[in-house]
Order: structure tokens, then C-alpha cells, then sequence
């Protein structure tokens, strides 16, 4: 945007250059994951599986060796596909203030889009090493090739019995939503009930767009939730 004229700033950091935005590790027992890591070493290390799926299907691999969770997080472009691994698993956001480091749950600060406050940058993320070798599953569509933007992503785990999900792509913004969940673990229900009461609960109308129609959408959404669910509770 800069080059072309369309962000003008007195200056710029580069973040990639600080090193607890570097960092990719474990610490006792908590993965910490530096803004400023890759799509594709989150991809190649597989500490956490799901997350690292997800990477795996963003932009092609060349552009996933530039595209930082950060950037991706922080980004313009509403699908925030990343979002989701750490939505489910209730990550901790480290973000650095003027008055130093604060540590917030991924859902006091992420609505639609993460909700910084000027002069605060996203440093590090953290999730439990538990939620990291959970079973889990990541669908994506798109409209046409395995690269794209999606017309439905879903990464989901299944912790002690209950789905937790989170979508990309359905709505124009990345979503986890309790009462979604409250609906797809309801077992008083038959499971395509579930499903269908689900996506009653979106928190928005589903999107339409030139890659897909509202049904069409729909109709994808509610097979993959249909397909995870089945698979989750065969195991
Ligand atoms: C070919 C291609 C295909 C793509 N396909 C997909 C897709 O299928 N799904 C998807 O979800 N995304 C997709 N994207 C978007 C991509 O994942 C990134 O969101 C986008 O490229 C920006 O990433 P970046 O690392 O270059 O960020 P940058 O351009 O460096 O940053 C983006 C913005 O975030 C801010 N920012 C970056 N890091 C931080 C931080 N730590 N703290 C605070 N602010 C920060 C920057 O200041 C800037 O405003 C695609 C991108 C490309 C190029």
C-alpha cells in the first residue's frame, strides 16, 4: 500500500527484526509462537498440527515463506484463516503497550479483527501444550483450486467429548461462537439437527460473493460440520 501511495507514516518498524517475534518454541508447557514467524516454519515444525494444516493451505508456498502469522492476523484481508487453530484453542495474545507487555485471552481482544490500540503491536501467541495434541480437523474450499481464498474453512478439536470450531469464510469475519457449539453438542438432538440449528446461529447473514452464493456456502458448511462431527465421534 505504502508503494503504491496508499499509507503514508512517519516511519516503520520491522517487526521481523525484534527477537521475541522470532521465537518458536516451547516453554515448559505452553508453545510460544513470535508474530514475526512464518506461515511456512508454523507449517514445517508441526507443533501444533492444526495450526500448521491451516498454514499449509494458505497462498503457495513461496508467499508462505514471507506471510507471517502476524501479517495474517493484523492483515486487511477478512479471512484471518490462522485465526481459527487459536480461536479453539483459547490462545493468549502477548501484545506490547507503551507501558510494556500485556497478556490477553484471544477472545477479549480479537472481534472480527484484533483490537489493538495505537503504538501496540501483536509480539507473541501462546497455546497449551495440551489443546496441541488433541484430535483435530481443517477443511477448506474454495471456489476453484486448492489455493485460494476460501469459500469455507473450518478448524475444529474434539476436547473430552465436545467439537470446538471456529470458520473462516462464511461470514466477513473469522468466528468461533458459543452458542454454534452449544447447538452442535447438543446430543438430545439428532445430528443433522444439530447442524442445521448451528448455522441458524451464525453471528451474520452467510456471505455472498464471485466465489460463492449464500446457499451455496451453506450447502458446503453444513457437510463439513456434518463430515467432522461423524468423524470426531467414530473415533
Ligand atoms: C497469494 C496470497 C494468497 C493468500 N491467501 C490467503 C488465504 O487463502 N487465506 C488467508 O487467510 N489469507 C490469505 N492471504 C493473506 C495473507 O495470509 C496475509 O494476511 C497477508 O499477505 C499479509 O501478511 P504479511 O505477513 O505480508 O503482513 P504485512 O503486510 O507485513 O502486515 C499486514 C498488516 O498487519 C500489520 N502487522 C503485521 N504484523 C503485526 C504485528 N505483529 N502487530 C501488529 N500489527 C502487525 C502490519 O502493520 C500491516 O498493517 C494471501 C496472501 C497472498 C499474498
Amino acid at each position: 500500500m505504502a508503494r503504491l501511495s496508499q499509507l503514508h507514516t512517519k516511519g516503520i518498524i520491522d517487526l521481523k527484526d525484534i527477537p521475541e517475534c522470532r521465537i518458536l518454541d516451547w516453554k515448559k508447557d505452553q508453545l510460544v509462537i513470535g508474530s514475526a514467524v512464518t506461515l511456512a516454519q508454523l507449517e514445517a515444525v508441526q507443533f501444533f498440527p492444526l495450526l500448521s494444516r491451516v498454514c499449509n493451505r494458505i497462498a503457495d508456498h513461496t508467499s508462505r515463506c514471507k506471510i507471517t502469522l502476524g501479517g495474517n492476523i493484523c492483515g486487511k484481508i477478512i479471512y484471518r484463516e490462522t485465526v481459527l487453530p487459536l480461536l479453539v484453542a483459547n490462545a493468549e495474545f502477548h501484545i506490547a503497550t507503551e507501558s510494556g507487555v500485556k497478556q490477553v485471552s484471544i477472545h477479549d481482544v480479537f472481534e472480527k479483527e484484533l483490537r489493538l490500540l495505537p503504538h501496540e503491536i501483536l509480539l507473541q501467541i501462546t497455546v497449551d501444550k495440551q489443546i496441541t495434541t488433541m484430535p483435530y480437523r481443517s477443511e477448506k474450499r474454495t471456489k476453484i483450486d486448492r489455493i485460494g481464498y476460501p469459500t469455507v474453512s473450518l478448524a475444529a478439536i474434539h476436547n473430552q467429548g465436545e467439537i470446538q470450531v471456529a470458520f473462516s469464510g462464511i461470514c466477513t469475519f473469522p468466528f468461533r461462537s458459543k452458542e454454534v457449539e452449544r447447538a452442535l453438542n447438543d446430543q438430545t438432538l439428532s445430528l443433522e439437527d444439530r447442524v442445521r440449528s448451528a448455522i441458524h446461529k451464525f453471528p451474520e447473514a452467510i456471505m455472498a460473493d464471485h466465489h460463492a452464493s449464500a446457499s451455496f456456502r451453506e450447502f458446503i458448511v453444513h457437510n463439513l460440520i456434518l463430515d467432522t462431527i461423524e468423524s470426531f465421534e467414530r473415533a
